[in-house]
């Protein structure tokens, strides 16, 4: 099955054909990879500018039951057409919108501490919606600082007035084996783990794959090899191709 995306002129020269029964062997591939650990998909940006309702719908159908996005039009998005996925919003809260989240069931990644109070402050049924906590563990981008992560669990964690349905920390260098953070990523992230007993961690995107289960935790979260990019530099591509 492949299909044409054009969001463009009527009359433009170029097609993107994109194959998605490829994508699916992709997530079978990545799914068979990560061995007991549940698979997630990261169809942000539009699953990387390919489509987000095809693609999800075709990862759902192969037995994909989590997706990440950025945003919470994303995920609204999403929602309209998976009713009973699992959906986060990798960006988290930014302002007044948590009545949308709890409406849709979507699940916030929290970024930093004014995101968890936010959520917490948001929470007015008997019924608290859960989130997710995002730890930065030497990425730098997005998640709670160290000061920040050791702030939450030494401070606040038995004041929050919401479940953590999820921790997550974003692998910086997995797309090379030999890079040192990645343990130093992963040893940090057990560390923070121990914290959160009962609670699923997730650690591994693309690449985190296949550096080995010690990094799949409780849930992997595949994106870009998904869509066919080689998920290690170097090394020959075990993804299809779908573009
Ligand atoms: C984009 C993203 C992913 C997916 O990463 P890939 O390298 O495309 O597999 C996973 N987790 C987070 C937090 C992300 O932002």
């Amino acid at each position: 099955m492949t299909t044409l995306k054009s969001s463009g002129p009527a009359y433009a020269p170029t097609h993107l054909i994109i194959d998605l029964d490829a994508i699916a062997n992709n997530y079978k591939i990545l799914d068979v990879s990560s061995v007991q650990t549940p698979c997630a998909a990261v169809v942000k940006s539009d699953a990387y500018g390919l489509g987000m309702e095809m693609v999800s719908s075709v990862l759902a159908t192969n037995g994909c039951r989590t997706f990440f996005v950025s945003l919470l039009d994303e995920g609204l998005t999403l929602r309209r057409i998976l009713p009973e996925a699992e959906i986060f919003i990798l960006n988290g809260l930014i302002g007044s919108e948590a009545e949308v989240y709890h409406e849709y069931r979507l699940t916030p990644v929290l970024n930093d501490i004014s995101q968890i109070e936010i959520w917490s402050g948001s929470q007015i049924s008997d019924t608290p919606q859960p989130a997710a906590l995002h730890f930065d563990t030497g990425m730098a981008r997005l998640g709670l600082t160290p000061v920040e992560t050791q702030s939450l669990i030494e401070n606040q964690l038995k004041l929050l007035r919401f479940p953590i349905t999820s921790i997550i920390s974003h692998l910086a260098c997995a797309d090379d084996p030999s890079h040192p953070l990645n343990k130093k990523q992963l040893e940090q992230f057990e560390l923070i783990a121990k914290n959160f007993p009962f609670v699923r961690a997730s650690l591994a995107a693309s690449s985190g794959i296949f550096l080995g289960p010690k990094w799949h935790f409780d849930l992997v979260r595949p994106g870009a090899s998904l869509y066919g990019v080689a998920p290690t530099a170097n090394t020959p591509n075990p993804m299809c191709q779908v573009v």
